[in-house]
């Protein structure tokens, strides 16, 4: 079994990147009967934001990740004094050592690495600096080797690039001056003490770890399994997707009317694919518990990754579809509720009325927010917009009326099955000069101010007879 973690820094919205970490460590640990952890590494006070933290969890659960055990934070274990006991453990083994260069001291190293001034200070120099002189310090990682391959499930053996300065790695710091451990530290701490057994994360962490190694191996610990998953790329510009770009966040998704069963389908495809014959046979859609069965880390790909938002209307439609012929459709109707609030000036819009029309209207929908754009005409009386009556000409203008007549007098009479009724309405229609076609605008047209949409007897059901006879009256004149 894997124990994998998600451990997101709160720092912003959380975007398609972190979700699709999240996902694969979660598809790892439950195909492996493993354990998935939680954990927030919130040590940077600096970047810390509030609606950062409680939007992680809210992404996580609307998608239906679920964690196990506690969350974990790391600014509360720092409280409890839980890496200071660390960073001492390795003071005493002389593997870290205190530094008390200032800020305008380190300047000067920006490009050949600290010259290690601190390291070479003797126990009673520090004892002074800091009891004496109480000059604020950090605490460094002595690198003694500059070891810089990583070996990555995914990639192999990965030369990480050498850095301007001649050891290779500067000595990392660990603690910070006011007390909180460094993201280096802390994350290696954790990952020892939480048994963590598979690191999932973005390429842009491969460069920290050799960093990580030197850490587990001042410890004297055993380092976990590393994959570092590609970066997402835009499709437009091949550029990375950064975290700035708004709308790659999950809020902004969520707020565009994409479904949480969407949205997870199409993470897991950023990067990872199952083989061609399971593919084929499902178009690619796959719910969480097909993708949990499915996960392998054989089947991760190696190359950018391009973001290509087509797939994702795809998949929404697909899963907005299923939910719609099932009985979570309730929860779209509530969703749905709100939107036509905002939209029409109506106090009588019921649920029921939302869901008979999802129902029987719903199948071309391929977004909810979609709605009240498609069914708008539902609820208010329809705006005719002479520029969609192209197919009103001179010459069928008094056909058109005509058949409006019938079509009213027949719905006024009522009481039949409606799609027989406009049977026997386009034998009337075919009678006169108008081809099928044009009758079905023209009825349509004047019913809902549309020239395309939902079969007709479905509309006129559903608005009522009364209310369709007066659309038509209105219509004729
Ligand atoms: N806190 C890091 C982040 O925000 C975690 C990186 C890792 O998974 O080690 O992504």
């Amino acid at each position: 079994p894997a124990i994998t973690r998600f451990a997101p820094s709160p720092t912003g919205l959380l975007h398609m990147g972190s979700l699709r970490t999240a996902l694969y460590n979660y598809l790892l640990a439950k195909n492996t009967s493993g354990k998935f952890i939680l954990r927030l590494e919130d040590t940077d006070r600096t970047r810390y934001q509030e609606e950062a933290e409680s939007n992680i969890l809210e992404t996580l659960n609307w998608c239906g990740i679920k964690w196990d055990g506690p969350m974990f934070k790391q600014s509360v274990r720092t409280q409890e004094g839980l890496y200071k006991e660390y960073v001492d453990k390795l003071l005493e083994k002389g593997a870290a050592y205190k530094c008390f260069c200032s800020k305008d001291r380190l300047s000067s190293f920006r490009h050949d690495g600290y010259d290690r001034h601190c390291e070479r200070l003797t126990t009673e120099e520090v004892e002074n600096l800091q009891k004496v002189e109480k000059k604020p310090y950090t605490v460094r990682l002595k690198m003694v080797k500059a070891e810089n391959y990583v070996t990555d499930l995914l990639h192999g053996k990965v030369l990480i690039k050498e850095r301007k300065d001649r050891r290779g790695y500067d000595d990392p710091i660990i603690l910070k001056s006011d007390g909180f451990p460094t993201y280096h530290l802390a994350n290696v701490v954790d990952d020892h003490l939480m048994g963590i057994t598979h690191v999932i994360r973005g390429e842009e962490w491969l460069s920290s770890t050799p960093k990580h190694l030197a850490i587990y191996e001042a410890f004297g610990w055993t380092p976990p399994n590393f994959i570092h998953i590609p970066l997402l790329t835009n499709l437009k510009n091949d550029k990375k997707l950064s975290k700035r770009q708004g709308d790659a966040s999950v809020y902004a998704m969520k707020r565009a009317g994409i479904l949480p069963e969407a949205l997870v389908n199409f993470v897991a495809l950023l990067g990872w694919a199952p083989p061609r014959s399971i593919s084929q046979k499902t178009h690619e859609c796959f719910t969480l518990n097909k993708l949990v069965d499915l996960f392998n880390l054989n089947y991760l790909t190696k190359g950018n990754v391009k973001v290509d938002d087509k797939k994702l209307k795809f998949f929404n439609k697909h899963f907005l579809q299923k939910k719609i012929q099932s009985d979570k459709v309730n929860e779209l109707v509530k969703e749905i509720v709100p939107l036509c609030n905002e939209n029409f000036n109506q106090d009588k819009i019921s649920e029921s009325q939302i869901k008979d029309i999802l129902i029987k209207c719903g199948d071309s929908l391929s977004n909810i927010n979609e709605f009240t754009e498609s069914f708008g005409y539902f609820f208010e009386k329809p705006l005719y917009n002479p520029r969609n009556e192209e197919f009103i000409t001179e010459k069928n203008k008094d056909d058109i009326i005509r058949l409006v007549k019938i079509v009213k007098k027949q719905v006024i009479e009522g009481g039949k099955q409606t799609h027989e009724l406009l049977e026997r309405i386009m034998n009337e229609g075919r009678l006169s000069t108008l081809d099928k076609r044009t009758i079905y605008k023209s009825i349509r047209y004047g019913l809902t101010g549309l020239t395309s949409g939902t079969k007709l007897p479905v509309i006129i059901d559903l608005l009522g007879s009364k209310e369709s006879q007066n659309r038509l009256n209105d219509f004729e004149s």
